[in-house]
């Protein structure tokens, strides 16, 4: 909404009545209130009274002269503007009046055009003065509301429990805060503005903070997090994002820290437990599934069908305990990095070869087509755990026949992508919901459909997998369609 303007004011203080009432009639004309004082005491008491922007100011005057109404006038109120009116003779008193002051002067006897033209002017040097002083407010309150909103920012960040470092496109630190200082056992007193390697004792993470402050990860979903510890002792995670500007450049960077050592610690306090736990379950489980075998075969055909039926569900049972024992140690033994491997170099078409053949046997129970697919050349043999590489394909290939309804297709694809072979395990079977695909990878994460409910597994196949690939600094990512299928992937470095 746009404001009107103050109405402005003209007061004319002259003594000769022709003048005034002369000026008054024009400058009413103009669209100005206008007020006339025959004196320069009855001028001053109208100002005391009301507001006039503009004064017409005669020089000559019984009384008080103009000169010195001027002084008071402006004793009174620096902003209003006099206009001296002087007779010729009087024309460097009227100069003198304007080094003192004055905005203009005018010649009596005067036109009524002239008249308007000194009018005019300093109407426009109020406006433009009107205008000049609101942009400055307006520059005031934004000048605030940006100060305000600073205050607000810093107090945010340094308030956060949470390690903040931001960095500019050179990599050097422009902000951090104190639970930053804290986390990195930063001085009190360390100030900003040096490369992030004076700051983070951690080459690769220093390193990534750097890429991504450079432009080098535009892409958000591409920023692995970063896990590292101080002094074995202390364990963070931190985050890096790209500070955009309008023009999409990339102008530094964003980096969280968090402190995960409790986290950590429980962790391990649980994994350990897992293991302790399973290790004594193992033994008695292994003789209990040992004597029901026995039992079961020395009172063959002796038992009702009902006992043997009994007998053989519990032999069922106590083997499905006993791999997930041994799954759970296996996954204990991957995550507190206690997996014993032994790197060889390795033709994955041939392990891969060997795994489809092996498991060919089970997907033709189920009259399923089970395929392997690989380029003609050779492909780069790859350093690694073969024990680990068959866990890896025998599961994915397994839950393939397993989720893949008789009469199925899975294919086994294995080719390069970039500096990285990439193995596909691609079925047509049930599929899984988007919503799973991402927990899936979780412990005991079983998805139960009316498709799936009735076969049997731990939940913790794909958790092992995931563990066995990053092991092996690789990584794995599941695409599914309900009803059509899923492929898994997985990259592995070569070299
Ligand atoms: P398990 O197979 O022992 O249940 P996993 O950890 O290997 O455990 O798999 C977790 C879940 O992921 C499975 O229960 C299943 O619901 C789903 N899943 C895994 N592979 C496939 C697949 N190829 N097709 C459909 N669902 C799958």
């Amino acid at each position: 909404m746009q404001s009107t303007p103050d109405p402005v004011t003209v007061l004319v203080i002259d003594d000769e009545k022709g003048i005034r009432d002369g000026s008054k009639r024009i400058i009413e004309r103009m669209g100005y209130n206008t007020l006339t004082a025959e004196s320069g005491e009855a001028g001053l008491d109208i100002l005391g009274r009301a507001d006039a922007s503009v004064v017409l100011l005669d020089l000559k005057m019984p009384g008080i002269d103009g000169m010195e109404v001027l002084k008071r006038i402006q004793a009174m109120d620096r902003d209003i503007l006099v206009i001296i009116i002087t007779g010729f003779a009087t024309i460097e008193t009227a100069i003198e009046a304007m080094k003192r002051g004055a905005y203009d002067f005018i010649p009596k006897p005067f036109e009524p055009d002239q008249l308007r033209i000194v009018v005019n002017r300093a109407m426009d040097k109020l406006s433009l003065k009107r205008a000049a002083e609101k942009l400055e407010n307006e520059r005031r309150r934004t000048l605030a509301d940006l100060g305000t909103e600073r205050t607000r920012i810093h107090t945010i960040i340094d308030s956060l429990p949470n390690g903040i470092v931001v960095t500019n496109a050179d990599g050097k630190v422009v902000l951090m805060n104190p639970a930053f200082g804290r986390l990195m056992d930063l001085p009190p007193d360390c100030a900003s503005g040096e490369p992030v390697s004076a700051y983070i004792k951690e080459e690769g993470l220093c390193k990534l903070i750097v890429d991504i402050s450079s432009g080098r990860h535009v892409d958000f979903d591409d920023i692995p997090a970063y896990e590292f510890s101080l002094g074995g002792e202390r364990f963070f995670m931190a985050r890096g994002r790209p500070v955009l500007g309008e023009r999409k450049e990339c102008l530094g960077a964003v980096v969280t820290i968090v402190d995960i050592t409790n986290m950590k610690v429980l962790d391990r306090l649980k994994s350990e437990f897992v293991a302790k736990v399973s290790h004594e379950l193992r033994s008695p489980l292994s003789t209990i599934h040992e004597q029901l075998a026995l039992v079961l075969n020395d009172l063959m055909g002796q038992l009702s069908a009902s006992d043997e039926h009994l007998l053989s569900r519990a032999k069922e049972k106590t083997q499905g305990l006993i791999s997930t024992i041994g799954d759970l140690l296996d996954l204990s033994r991957i995550e507190s990095g206690n997996i014993c491997q032994e790197l060889k170099p390795i033709q994955l078409e041939e392990l891969l070869d060997n795994i489809v053949d092996f498991l060919g046997t089970r997907a033709r129970t189920k009259n399923q087509e089970l395929v392997l697919e690989h380029p003609q050349a050779p492909l780069p043999t790859i350093k690694a755990d073969p024990l680990a590489l068959e866990s890896v394909f025998g599961n994915l290939i397994t839950n393939a026949i397993n989720y893949t309804q008789n009469g199925g297709k899975i294919v086994v694809r294995i080719d390069m992508a970039g500096i990285n072979l990439r193995i596909q395990v691609i079925d047509n079977g049930f599929g899984i919901e988007e919503r799973y695909l991402d927990k899936i990878f979780d412990r005991f994460f079983r998805v139960k459909t009316d498709k799936t409910r009735f076969i049997t597994g731990t939940g913790l196949g794909l958790p092992i997998v995931k563990g066995l690939v990053e092991s092996l600094k690789g990584r794995i990512s599941a695409e599914s369609t309900p009803e059509k299928g899923s492929t898994f992937t997985v990259l592995l470095p070569v070299g």
